[in-house]
């Protein structure tokens, strides 16, 4: 399905190699067999299409840890993910970030386009600081069918550009954008790797339910699933969705037991919960 007043932006036919879609069929095939459970796919997926951001906030792990994986996510990777994703209708949020700057990525323009295509029915939103976003790339994302931006003014950032460029949009384009300053942020400690931020004043270990995992799962550049935005180290992988189909990742004991014990109040039970500050119950 294409987007009115779309760019043509599509992937090269040499770009989709043959034995990746021979892999896809291999694990369509594997989705239909799943989810005997009737398990619902999360409300949220968020990909992370690249690993770098350009600020280093005292607020965020990237000003004081490596990231464990670093680098682009290739082109059959993300078409694999929305080709798994499609294989169980997916309708929810895709966005395409974890702790990177989706601005930076030359891919993303490409990836929403492929998003509205393979996935029509998902809604499209993009987190991200701004800092990159002038007029013509807003303008371009908007037209390639982004049905939501969160824009957060990051400390020391300026944003006059990205500013001047809203101001121009119609009523109804504004009305697409939510703009926040960092001072607005609800702020955690990002599973105990940030402290002296958290806006909760809670001390982990925890006894409460946590509701992430049953409503946002996260794929990084590499492919790895994760139950949780916290989890900057990667310490809880459930798969990799270039080993397994999203779906029977979603649908394994593992992850079940999971989101099961989080459910339960059980934060202990896990590394990066049992440290964690986060209370809301939505996210
Ligand atoms: S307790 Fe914290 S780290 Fe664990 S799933 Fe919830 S938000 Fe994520």
């Amino acid at each position: 399905m294409g987007v009115p007043g779309a760019r043509p932006v599509r992937f090269s036919k040499g770009a989709i190699c043959e034995q990746s879609m021979a892999k896809s069929r291999k694990m369509s095939d594997n989705a239909r067999k799943m989810n005997p459970k009737g398990l619902k796919p999360p409300l949220a997926v968020e990909i992370e299409i690249g690993s770098d951001c350009n600020r280093r906030c005292p607020y965020c792990p990237n000003s004081s840890f490596e990231r464990p994986e670093r680098g682009a996510m290739e082109d059959t990777l993300f078409l694999g993910i929305l080709k798994q994703l499609s294989d169980l209708n997916y309708e929810g949020r895709i966005s395409y970030h974890f702790f990177n700057e989706p601005l930076l990525s030359p891919s993303l323009s490409r990836f929403v386009a492929l998003t509205r295509d393979i996935l029509p029915r998902s809604r499209i939103e993009i987190f991200t600081n701004g800092t990159l976003l002038n007029q013509e790339k807003l303008r371009e994302l908007l037209d390639l069918g982004v049905h939501k931006f969160t824009v957060t003014r990051h400390i020391g950032s300026d944003l006059a550009e990205f500013e001047d460029a809203y101001a121009r949009l119609s009523e109804s384009d504004k009305g697409k954008i939510i703009y926040y300053s960092h001072q607005d942020l609800i702020f955690t400690n990002r599973g105990g790797l940030v402290q002296g931020f958290g806006s909760f004043k809670v001390t982990p270990p925890l006894d409460r339910p946590c509701f992430v995992p049953i409503s946002t799962s996260v794929i990084t550049v590499k492919g790895n699933v994760l139950p949780c935005f916290q989890d900057f180290l990667q310490r809880n992988v459930m798969g990799n969705v270039q080993e397994q189909h999203f779906g029977d990742i979603w649908a394994s004991q593992k992850y079940i037991d999971f989101r099961n014990r989080l459910r339960e109040g059980k934060r202990a039970a896990h590394s990066v919960c049992s440290e964690c500050d986060y209370i809301l119950v939505v996210s």
